[in-house]
């Protein structure tokens, strides 16, 4: 069986002619399952004949809502989605005055093992498809009855840990056909998967991307990342440089703010310097809990501190937003859950 919801138009024709059929018909069934149909019986003007080999070889993906959470804080709203073979992720809906951003997940689990992120704390088992990742958004739409503009590759998983599966999904959402959500509102958060950072920079994407620093030398992120003992600051920055000159993109870096870990004025000092002469924003988040981990958040002081040293450096850093954070809904609160445990609680 083949997952008919993660392939682009072009390939469909191919399957359509592989079947038999007229290619004009690959328009038909790209634009019912970019529309989010869940059976082919949903597809009205396909002919029954059709129908019948497109159950026999294919398959839908969806997602289904196992729990539901709104903040009553903000209205954010934080999903468990599952698939039909019992994993799930989590995803989140935020509001803002724009309009609505989904953060979606790109992997179950994640694989990094930071150590202050729930996600990495669940472990890991296997990537999502593109199609996967397209189902969290309809799921989302479906249920708030809104339609989404931006999205965030920022739930759980590492997005260039699962490359492929990614960039299909972003050729996907953006296509006119499709949900048409263009590349200059996504944004990718990575943890600095060096190799494919320089793969990323080649395509000339016009999406955001995010690295998640987090720290202003080696000795400090290998500690706390464990993909910094693989690929070292430096190593990280180069590539950064590499993406910002190939895409004329600004990167955005984000850096949690963990009390007596990483928030020192000698820290932001440090990190000034290393990110001299670079197009970037330093975008500041207060450590979210996460049971176990025993970090805290910086104090109020001392992120003000740390800020005006990177901006006396000449480095812009603002302060994330916290939302959902009633309902564990904020960065690196993610985690691993099955279907079936929630069917037991
Ligand atoms: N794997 C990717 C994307 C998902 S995590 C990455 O790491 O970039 C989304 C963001 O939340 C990342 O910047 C991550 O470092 C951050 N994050 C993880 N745990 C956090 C926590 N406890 N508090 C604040 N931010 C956290
Ligand atoms: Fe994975 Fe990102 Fe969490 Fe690190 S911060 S464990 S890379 S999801």
């Amino acid at each position: 069986m083949k997952d008919i919801g993660s392939m682009y138009e072009q390939e469909l024709k191919e399957e359509m002619l592989s079947l038999g059929e007229p290619a004009y018909r690959a328009a038909q069934v790209y634009k019912w399952l970019q529309s989010g149909v869940k059976t082919f019986d949903e597809m009205t003007n396909i002919p029954k004949s059709l129908k019948e080999k497109l159950v026999k070889n294919y398959y839908i993906s969806f997602a289904s809502i196992e729990k539901k959470l709104i903040s009553a804080y903000d209205g954010t709203r934080k999903y468990l989605l599952s698939f039909p073979d019992g994993e799930a992720v989590e995803s989140v809906l935020m509001q803002y005055h724009h309009g609505y951003t989904s953060c979606i997940s790109t992997q179950v689990g994640c694989k990094m093992g930071c150590t202050f992120c729930a996600t990495g704390k669940s472990g890991f088992s296997r990537n999502l498809t593109a199609s996967e990742m397209l189902a969290q958004l309809r799921a989302e739409q479906e249920d708030a009855d809104i339609r989404i503009s931006n999205i965030v590759l920022m739930g759980m998983g590492e997005p260039l840990d699962n490359y492929d599966n990614v960039l299909r999904f972003l050729r996907l959402v953006g296509s006119e056909n499709g949900m048409n959500i263009g590349m200059r509102h996504i944004s990718l958060s990575t943890c600095g998967v060096v190799p494919k950072i320089y793969e990323l920079a080649d395509e000339k994407l016009q999406l955001t991307l995010s690295v998640s620093l987090h720290a202003p030398n080696d000795q400090i992120r290998s500690r706390t990342m464990p993909i910094n003992r693989k690929y070292g600051i430096g190593e990280l920055l180069k590539a950064c440089r590499y993406y910002i000159d190939k895409t004329g993109r600004r990167i955005s870096f984000e850096y949690a703010m963990i009390d007596g870990v990483n928030d020192s004025d000698a820290c932001a000092s440090e990190l000034a310097s290393r990110l001299h002469g670079m197009i970037c924003h330093v975008n500041l988040i207060p450590v979210n809990t996460v049971g176990g981990t025993g970090y805290k958040k910086s104090r109020q002081d001392r992120i003000r501190s740390f800020i005006s040293v990177l901006e006396r450096a000449g480095i812009t850093a603002t302060v994330r937003r916290t939302l959902g954070s009633d309902i564990n809904a904020s960065c690196g609160q993610l985690r691993r859950a099955y279907k079936k445990e929630e069917k037991t609680e």
